[in-house]
């Protein structure tokens, strides 16, 4: 819709167009968050509910789009911030570029969906000699003018320039250090002269010494930022949409390095790590923002300084409580202090680590604040699927500690445990992750430019910075165990060594970490199997099944496994006769005894039908009364290529290809788990699927062979085709239940083969370059979305046969919510999915459906 407004008002001019691109704080609407950027509609939000947000405007999303499209600023924008600007100075009684009380602003990037540290921002921009004099003489403090006025000269030409910012850091050192007896102009010419040269020589350019030139500068850059190589690594691997475009965010700034008590820092509603419900931050005194989340200094704990400063801090920690009930979620606030007097520059949904939502969700239902939908949004599957992973073996720490292989302790800013290899650069990182090698990322600091690296590294260790550093930040998002501030070790890159107090370890050699404990070992430690299940998490999936009301069972393969995925919350499980017979050693027996009698008219299957009974018996009883569906063996699956010498079988056997070709091998299937079942004595429901069936007449052939049988074994079809799909109506008359395999009707809709929908190549790269419009691996192609419906229809026509879907891998929540609404309640999922999946499930009633597919 505002994509045809602009193409249709491209040719008017002036006071129309400037109605467009830019919204003041107070007249943008906080639920435009596409328009206004993540960090906009937070700042529109502040503001009209009258939080202390300086103030400011906001250019839209819409002009960065159109800059990416066009390459060019659209005309009348200029003018249209300039009109906002006179009316920013207005309202603060402060004057852009000019004395005797200069506005200065942060111009700062936004993106509907929050990409921490990805882009870029200018702080102090409008500074001049007039303004440097004004802010001296208001300040009464010619220091914190050079520091201002040095911050926006590096930030500017690093940002703005494409310089490296540090050679403007050089030359301004020396100067500021001795700033001597000089008045404020002369300080401020000498600093600026210096700062000029030292640009001019690294990138050939000065920075604009005129403050409107400067916020024409910084605005521009804020839009190309959006394509930088982080912000496009960062949207790759989040799946993010390219063509969001970013928000330009022009704010006053207040100072945290100016007078006293003076400072800034950020704040989490809750603890991110552990989901506690207490006030959790960090707060530097006397520092800017950017100081805390660039790591660039190591911060106090928001508890100490509220020691000092309790005043303050209880209205911090009041209105954290306000915005939470507001948000109903928990909040990571970025605030400054300027003289005693408190500002909320930012305010968006808390990364939080897998531990710290579950926590957070099972409290907020306990609290009963929110709608019970609601507290269950935040968590994702993946973050179940996270917190299962596995953890350091019981003992391995305290003795690893006795060994004296305790490295150092830092602060643990993300939790997991892993060992991996040392690597200290983001490219090497991922050089040794391509080979297969597992890596632990160390950098002195980490910034936005080694987000590939900590993408492909297992863990991620640093020397400098808080528990809200870049580091943290990104390292929580992607959920890896990472250790932030190692004060005591020192790391580099160039040398390829970590060193702790005389101990030297060398990049290549493995290390371990907890990013809990902020432990950092030499060598690797052993790992445990996943973590059992806490109550937390046990809450909240109960409640997911209640709202989501579907049956989900997760497939296994021994008894022991049974015993483990009915303990996940599984109604039932599924497996099947290949699977049991080739885990219990009995599976080359039968294909050996097929290959050696090569004539159908005398096969024998007594040996291999006992067989079955005695590998399914322990199954069926570890089941006991929950349902079990068994999958019969299926020759052609594609994963059976290689692992039952598939093509001489099927030379010998051609029946063995189509669905009921040998009916002697499902009777002897049937006839093994009908005496299996006697035997276990679990009263559960079992039924026997038949896979590739795509005829209502084949599902006659199977009911009559279980009749034959006379067992209270039931029988079942598997369609993987299209046509068996199109066809369920007639099957379903003739079968007890129907089960559908989502990933092999995806890749029959495509074509392409399923196990290719398991992996990441080649899909990513065919997604990447945009010759697929839907990734079928986390959306349900709408293509099939018809054929589905159609199923779902037949199965509620016929109420005495079941439909079900068979998800493979990792459950997709965008899949899971498809499914939910056309309006499938039976499911079955890997047996380590079954948590993710009930929560997926949970999710599904209250999601919206999604735009697109790649998205
Ligand atoms: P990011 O998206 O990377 O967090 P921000 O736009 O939030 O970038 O800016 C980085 C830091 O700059 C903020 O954390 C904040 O402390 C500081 N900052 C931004 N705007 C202002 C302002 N108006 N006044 C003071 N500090 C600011
Ligand atoms: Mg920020």
């Amino acid at each position: 819709m505002s994509e045809l407004l602009h193409v249709g008002n491209g040719a008017r001019s002036g006071a129309l167009e400037a109605e467009r691109f830019v919204l003041a704080f107070g007249e943008a609407d906080h639920r435009q968050v596409r328009l206004l950027g993540g960090k906009g509609a937070g700042l529109a939000r502040l503001t009209a509910e009258g939080f202390p947000a300086p103030p400011g405007f906001i250019i839209t999303t819409d002009a960065c789009r159109s800059v990416t499209a066009t390459g060019t600023v659209p005309a009348g924008l200029f003018t249209e911030v300039l009109e906002h600007l006179t009316t920013l100075e207005r309202h603060t009684g402060k004057s852009f570029g000019a004395g005797p009380s200069p506005l200065l602003l942060s111009v700062r990037s936004g993106a509907p969906v929050s990409m921490p540290g990805m882009m870029d921002t200018v702080l102090n921009l409008g500074i001049n000699r007039e303004t440097a004099v004004a802010i001296a003489e208001a300040s009464g403090d010619r220091r914190f003018m050079a520091d201002v006025l040095v911050r926006f000269h590096r930030m500017y030409s690093e940002i703005v320039l494409g310089g490296s910012g540090e050679a403007v850091a050089e030359a301004a050192h020396e100067l500021v250090e001795h700033a001597g007896p000089r008045d404020a102009a002369e300080l401020h010419d000498e600093l600026w002269a210096a700062c000029q040269r030292a640009v001019l020589d690294e990138v050939g350019e000065e920075v604009p010494a005129e403050p409107r030139e400067q916020l024409r500068g910084a605005i521009e850059a804020v839009f190309r930022s959006w394509n930088n190589r982080r912000a496009v690594t960062y949207r790759d691997f989040h799946r993010i949409p390219h063509d969001l475009g970013t928000a330009v965010v022009v704010q006053s700034m207040v100072f945290g390095n100016l007078g006293s008590p003076s400072g800034s820092g950020v704040v989490f509603t809750r603890n991110p790590v552990t989901g506690d419900p207490q006030l959790y931050g960090e707060y530097l005194e006397g520092g800017q923002g950017e100081d805390v989340v660039a790591g660039t200094a190591t911060p106090e704990q928001i508890a100490y300084a509220a020691r000092r400063l309790p005043v303050l801090f209880d209205e911090l920690r009041s209105q954290c409580g306000r915005l939470e009930a507001l948000y109903g979620d928990v909040l990571d606030i970025e605030f400054t202090v300027e003289r005693g007097r408190l500002y909320l520059l930012q305010v968006r949904s808390a990364k939080r680590t897998p531990e710290a939502a579950i926590r957070i969700a099972a409290d907020f239902l306990r609290e009963a604040r929110l709608p019970r939908s609601d507290a269950l949004a935040p968590v994702t599957a993946a973050q179940i699927r996270q917190l299962e992973r596995p953890q350091f073996a019981d003992g391995a720490v305290s003795a690893a500690r006795a060994a004296g292989r305790l490295l150092t302790t830092g602060v643990g800013a993300s939790p997991g445990q892993v060992s991996g290899t040392l690597v200290l650069d983001p490219d090497r990182a991922v050089k040794r992750v391509v080979h297969g090698e597992e890596v632990i990322l160390a950098r002195p600091i980490t910034s936005p430019v080694d987000l590939h690296g900590m993408i492909a590294s297992r863990g991620i260790v640093t020397a400098t910075g808080g528990a809200t550093s870049h580091a943290a930040v990104v390292a929580r998002a992607l959920a890896k165990p990472c250790v932030v501030g190692c004060g005591e070790a020192t790391i580099e890159p160039d040398q390829g060594r970590l060193s702790v107090g005389g101990r030297v370890i060398a990049e290549g050699e493995t290390i371990s970490i907890d990013g809990l404990s902020g432990e950092v070992f030499a060598g690797a430690l052993p790992m445990t199997a996943p973590a059992a299940a806490n109550p937390d998490l046990s809450l909240l999936l109960g409640e997911a099944d209640r709202l989501a009301g579907c049956r989900i069972m997760g497939r296994v393969t021994t008894p022991e496994h049974v015993a483990t995925v009915l303990d996940r919350g599984a109604t039932g499980v599924v497996t099947s006769v290949d699977d049991v017979l080739a885990t219990t050693g009995h599976l080359n027996e039968l294909i050996d005894s097929l290959l050696a009698q090569r004539d159908l008219d005398t096969l024998d299957l007594t040996r291999m039908e006992a067989g079955i009974a005695e590998v399914f018996e322990p199954i069926l009883r570890a089941a006991g009364a929950a349902e079990v569906g068994v999958r019969a063996i299926d020759f052609q699956a594609d994963e059976a290529r290689e692992l039952m010498q598939q093509t001489q079988l099927l030379t010998f056997y051609p029946q063995l290809s189509v669905p009921v070709g040998m009916p002697a091998l499902l009777r002897a299937q049937l006839a093994g788990l009908i005496t299996a079942a006697k035997r276990s004595g679990g009263g559960g429901r079992v039924h026997l699927a038949v896979r590739h069936v795509s005829d209502p007449r084949e599902a006659r052939a199977l009911r009559e062979l279980s009749r034959q049988a006379e067992g209270r074994v039931q029988v079942g079809t598997y369609l993987t085709s299209p046509r068996g799909a199109l066809l369920s109506a007639g099957i379903a008359e003739e079968s007890d239940v129907i089960w559908l395999e989502v990933r092999v009707m995806q890749a029959a809709m495509f074509g392409i083969p399923p196990r290719q929908l398991l992996t990441q190549r080649p899909l990513d790269d065919y997604v990447k370059r945009g010759l697929i419009d839907t990734d079928p691996r986390h959306a349900i192609d709408p293509t099939l979305h018809g054929i589905l419906t159609a199923v779902a229809t037949a199965a509620a026509e016929h109420p005495r046969c079941e439909v079900g879907m068979r998800l493979s891998g990792p459950v997709s929540e965008e899949i899971a919510a498809t499914l939910y609404r056309i309006g499938f309640r039976l499911f079955a999922v890997d047996g380590d999915e079954v948590r993710p999946a009930r929560l997926a499930f949970g999710k599904a009633p209250s999601t919206e459906p999604a735009a697109s597919g790649v998205a």
